[in-house]
């Protein structure tokens, strides 16, 4: 995947929040999505997959949430 279609370090909007953001190593700028919805996209992925529990996804997706409007 190509990671310098935004420069490197540099700030983008987040396609699902719309919130600021830039990349810092969580490949942010490749899915131009902010770490937090990425980490969300991903917990959703493992929940349809069924590698994870709803009351395991309500967890992590809390604690996500939490980290976000830190
Ligand atoms: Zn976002």
């Amino acid at each position: 995947m190509r990671r310098d279609r935004f420069g490197r370090g540099g700030a983008f909007r987040c396609r699902v929040c719309g919130k600021m953001t830039r990349d810092t190593g969580h490949l942010e700028a490749n899915f131009e999505m902010c770490r937090y919805c990425i980490e969300l996209a991903e917990l959703d992925n493992s929940l349809s997959d069924g590698y994870i529990t709803q009351e395991e996804y309500d967890l992590e997706a809390a604690r996500i949430e939490k980290e976000r409007n830190q």
